[in-house]
């Protein structure tokens, strides 16, 4: 276990050439305090428990004081931007400590909204403690959830002024993550024909990341397909649990295949498939159902970008159809027969989950509520029964007739396979959620956290790091969005 000053510093990153990065410091934040913490993500880097309560902890994560060892640095990158070119980016407002060995890989620390560097472009280099929390809180849940993401270490505020819309108050959310590469860091330097450095950044993140695809004939290809394989899997992942991103720019896609950028993401509340979460998306680009063919364009990108390291287009383009497609069909298959208790794949399945996400279109019901309510009910029933025992998927909907047919169909492909009811009820409770992070709990944090109370954050915080037990006590983290949060607004301004 480590301290603050004695975190074991090895940065890999700011060893590549000098063109991939700026060094400079974070600029200090006025007199900083703790708004969160996640003793779990402390763990990962092997940070001692007792170092998060240390009066130094909010001097460090505001970049206000740095760890020995650390060489702050702000990367560059470009990317497209709801499909269209634009050119150079970077880390606008987050600078790279360094990277600190953890037990089983190394981990980046990052500080986002530490001020401005060489990429902020016209902007501030700041973050709003508004969207600092919702990152820090929906980092940690993915990661509950079991879903490829970074992590968040902590959020300390200030009352520093930042300008938005109004005059809201500055943050730092501090990220963890083996690299914060994203696609766009590709797309930089073959937009600018700098083969050299394109090379050196694959060769990067093969050796220290993807070793395996060393063996391969043409590793970049294998890069490329893994790349693929994993944002595929991602994404059905994302669909499995109704997220959306919100703004899935190449810029915000990770070479890793995590989550990465929240910012005005959205959980899907009552079920609409073509929901877009981000205010500022007017067309839609990145709503629920466009999701998985926006993981296909950025591929695009990001093989376009590599096509002088993976040969002919051909070969990009198989790459991507070989990788793609199949690996997301084959996951979201996967996920959505294990969330409606379906222990085999059988003919027909198919058919069965696009009636589903029919009568999930027609009705809107709740989408976590009704995943997580399925899995209390019994395989078998009487007519007579029905009605009672059916009640906590029934009563989601306004047409009770459409919820029984549909769950006529459901009981006849359970009899399919015959399963015990407690062996298929406890594996879906263990992977439909009771708790996500909707946008009115995030919301009711963050007025809480600017009135001072900083209890709210921890209480979501601890609630959604056990997303699939019971937890009766925090019933209110499970129900749809109340009255007053029925307009709740979420754009790109963070
Ligand atoms: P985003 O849409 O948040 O992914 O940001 C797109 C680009 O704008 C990235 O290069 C960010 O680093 C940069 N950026 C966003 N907000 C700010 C800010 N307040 N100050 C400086 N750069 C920013
Ligand atoms: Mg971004």
């Amino acid at each position: 276990m480590h301290t603050l000053e004695t975190l074991p510093f090895d940065n890999a990153f700011a060893r590549l050439p000098a063109n991939f990065y700026t060094r400079l410091s974070p600029e200090p934040l006025a007199a900083p305090y703790l708004v969160g913490v996640s003793p779990a993500a402390a763990s990962l880097i092997g940070l001692a428990p007792d170092q998060l309560a240390r009066p130094e902890f909010p001097e460090v994560f505001a970049g206000n004081r740095l760890m020995p060892g650390s060489e702050p640095l702000a990367a560059v990158y470009s990317g497209h931007q709801f499909g269209v070119w634009a050119g150079q980016l970077g880390d606008g407002r987050a600078h790279l400590l360094g990277e600190v060995a953890g037990p089983a890989t190394g981990w980046e620390i990052q500080l986002k909204g530490a001020g401005q560097t060489p990429y902020s472009r016209f902007a501030d280099g700041r973050a709003v403690l508004r969207s600092s929390i919702r990152e820090f809180l929906c980092s940690e849940a993915m990661a509950a959830l079991g879903i490829p993401t970074t992590r968040a270490l902590c959020v300390v505020g200030s009352h520093a002024p930042v300008r938005r819309e109004s005059i809201e108050t500055a943050a730092v959310c501090t990220r963890l993550a083996p690299s914060f590469i994203r696609f766009g860091s590709f797309e930089h330097w073959a937009a600018q024909g700098k083969g050299e450095a394109l090379r050196q950044l694959a060769d990067y993140v093969i050796d220290r990341f993807r070793p395996e695809c060393r063996e391969a004939d043409n590793p970049y290809d294998a890069l490329l397909r893994d790349v693929a394989r994993r944002t595929a899997e991602l994404i059905a992942a994302w669909q499995a649990v109704g997220f959306m991103h919100g703004v899935m720019n190449t810029d915000n896609m990770s070479i890793l295949g995590l989550t990465l950028d929240y910012g005005p993401f959205g959980f899907m509340d009552a079920f609409d498939a073509g929901h877009i979460c981000n205010h500022s998306d007017d067309r839609g680009r990145y709503s629920y159902k466009a999701q998985p063919q926006i993981g296909h364009w950025n591929l695009y990108a990001l093989g376009h970008a590599l096509s002088t390291l993976v040969g002919e287009p051909a070969a990009v383009q198989a790459a991507i159809e070989e990788s793609y497609a199949p690996a997301f069909e084959q996951r979201f298959m996967d996920l959505f027969r294990a969330k409606l208790g379906l222990a085999q794949a059988l003919p027909g399945d198919e058919d069965f989950i696009g009636e589903t996400f029919d009568l999930l279109q027609r009705h809107h019901p709740d989408f976590t509520l009704f995943f997580r309510q399925l899995g209390h009910l019994p395989a078998r029933v009487d007519d007579t029964d029905r009605p009672g025992t059916d009640a906590p998927v029934r009563d989601l909907f306004i047409d009770r007739d459409a919820a029984d047919a549909w769950l006529t169909l459901w009981r006849a492909r359970l009899g399919a396979e015959g399963r015990p009811d407690n062996k298929r009820q406890d594996a879906m409770m263990a992977i439909n959620p009771k708790f996500v992070l909707r946008n009115w709990i995030a919301e009711s944090a963050i007025r809480a956290a600017r009135a001072g109370d900083f209890s709210e954050v921890a209480a979501v915080q601890d609630c959604l790091s056990r997303p699939f037990d019971e937890q009766p006590g925090n019933a209110h983290f499970a129900a749809p969005p109340p009255d007053w949060a029925h307009d709740l607004e979420v754009s790109c301004s963070s």
